[in-house]
């Protein structure tokens, strides 16, 4: 991780008011450590275990973002601490959460995945279960949807990401939401163009991962 890169996307992302989560999965906590020395305070992981861990050890006020595929059994660990969860993507994984927030006396905010790519191996909800999702979620008291997040194809042809953003862009607007969640190391500029408040950037700031 370089000083010189993070004020560089700082720069390009205040332009547009556009909010930087640091992406630090496998990432040590030095890693993370001097990446909050230079005043990140966003940071985003994948796997409950690791952030619990890194939640126990890190700076407390340090914003902690769940964007991995979170299992329904695992939410209890996170409950009392997570500042967003950006990968909700079922009924039933909403109702935990809400169960396990009011257990902790919050309410915790949550963003929706939409399927956008043409992989199979992504997750998330298509238009139709998005807006039963979105009825559904009045019933529960302790979570408040936030916006919606979504990952574009891995494809060197950047007319394919740039359409699935403009998709999932296209969605988020018949809907009053406040964040937008899309856009990674390799396309984050092309998902500000296309109108994302909220990029998650990982290998662009601290050097490839050699795991995940
Ligand atoms: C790992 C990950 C990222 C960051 O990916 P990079 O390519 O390293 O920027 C963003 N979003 C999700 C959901 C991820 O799992």
């Amino acid at each position: 991780m370089t000083a010189d890169i993070y004020q560089k996307i700082i720069n390009e992302l205040k332009e547009r008011q556009v909010t930087l989560i640091a992406v630090s999965k496998t990432k040590s906590f030095e890693d993370i450590k001097a990446l909050y020395d230079l005043g990140q305070r966003d940071f985003g992981e994948n796997y409950v275990q690791e952030l619990v861990e890194k939640y126990e050890q890190l700076p407390k006020d340090i914003r902690w973002h769940f964007i991995g595929h979170l299992q329904r059994n695992k939410v209890k660990y996170i409950a009392p601490f997570i500042y967003l969860i950006h990968s909700v993507d079922g009924e039933q994984l909403l109702k935990e959460i809400d169960k396990q927030a009011e257990k902790n006396n919050r309410i915790i905010d949550c963003l929706l995945q939409v399927y956008i790519a043409k992989e199979e191996t992504k997750f998330g909800l298509d238009e139709n279960e998005l807006s039963l999702i979105i009825n559904a979620s009045q019933q529960f008291n302790n979570i408040r949807i936030r916006g919606l997040m979504g990952m574009a194809s891995f494809s060197d042809d950047e007319s394919i990401v740039r359409k699935e953003f403009k998709q999932l862009k296209n969605i988020f607007d018949q809907y009053n939401f406040p964040i937008l969640s899309m856009g990674m190391s390799s396309d984050y500029k092309m998902a500000i163009e296309e109108g994302s408040t909220m990029v998650r950037i990982g290998s662009l700031l601290f050097g490839k991962r050699t795991s995940n």
